[in-house]
């Protein structure tokens, strides 16, 4: 972070502004000998343009929405949209949850400024369905827990789409299950499965603990206990079998996976997700 001369702090400052010790922004400092080169170089580092999924919005004041979205280049970003609480906003509905965006923002200290906004993709088949659309709001919720501001991460916004096409297209119970085992391994917590993740044992494992790090054999079980089919339907998620897996009709093993997920995610973020109790009754 480059500071100016007034000692703001300002996020993308160039090295000419730091050189001048002027940063663009409150223009304290500001040389009067070169003003065209340096608003030049200002704008090319104070606006973006990426892709989007909202994950939340909320509003602001009278007519604003602050909106949060999973983007590939910027990571988690906050954005404030202007005057789309209006009725004759061009934004309004285009920022609704589940939607991903092709938008360009100017790049704030805290907030950025959404300026243009295109639909790529509606998901009409989950915003019209309600089960659907709690499923996929579990989805957003831990993207939202686990992505990082400003850190870009292409993978992960290409697993949400991907995840949010197959709900759009088909009610599949394991969807939203497997996404949240693919999005803990994606963010270091790939759990051991193919052994005792503690004594390295390959006796069938009967227990799952993620702070021990994966399934566990009998003799150093903690955590929670696994059926043999919970056992082999995560290995299909995280071994390279995910479309067989993604077919599995709803059972007492797709119910028992579904609700590990979310305990799992829960001890990985912290605290507990809003939104799994209606996703795992759905999957009854
Ligand atoms: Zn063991």
């Amino acid at each position: 972070m480059q500071r100016c001369a007034s000692s703001r702090a300002v996020a993308g400052a160039t090295e000419a502004y730091a050189v001048d010790r002027s940063c663009g922004e409150c223009r304290c400092a500001y040389p009067s000998d070169r003003p065209r080169f340096h608003v030049v170089r200002w704008a090319q580092v104070s606006t973006y343009k990426d892709q989007g999924v909202v994950l939340k919005t909320m509003r602001l004041g009278e007519a604003d929405r602050i909106v949060t979205l999973l983007t590939p280049g910027h990571g988690k970003v906050r954005a404030v949209a202007k005057g789309v609480r209006k009725t004759k906003s061009r934004f309004g509905a285009r920022l609704e949850p589940t939607n991903n965006l092709s938008l360009m923002c100017w790049q704030g200290r805290e907030l950025d400024i959404v300026t243009q906004v295109e639909v790529l993709d509606y998901f009409r088949g989950v915003r019209e369905n309600l089960d659907r659309l709690e499923q996929a709001l579990v989805a957003l919720e831990a993207v939202d827990q686990i992505a990082q501001e400003r850190h870009s991460n292409p993978a992960m916004h290409r697993m949400l789409v991907g995840a949010l096409r197959v709900l759009n297209e088909r009610d599949s119970v394991m969807t939203v299950t497997a996404f949240l085992w693919k999005l803990l391994a994606l963010d270091g917590s790939m759990p051991v499965l193919d052994e005792c993740a503690r004594c390295s044992s390959k006796d069938t494992l009967v227990a799952f603990d993620i702070l021990q790090g994966g399934l566990l054999c009998s003799g150093c079980r903690s955590g929670v206990p696994v059926s043999p089919g919970a056992v082999a339907l995560l290995r299909m998620v995280l071994g390279g079998r995910l479309a067989t897996a993604l077919e599995e009709p709803a059972s007492e093993v797709t119910k028992e996976l579904s609700t590990l997920a979310t305990r799992t995610m829960e001890a990985h973020i912290e605290r507990r997700l809003r939104t799994p109790s209606g996703f795992q009754r759905g999957l009854g």
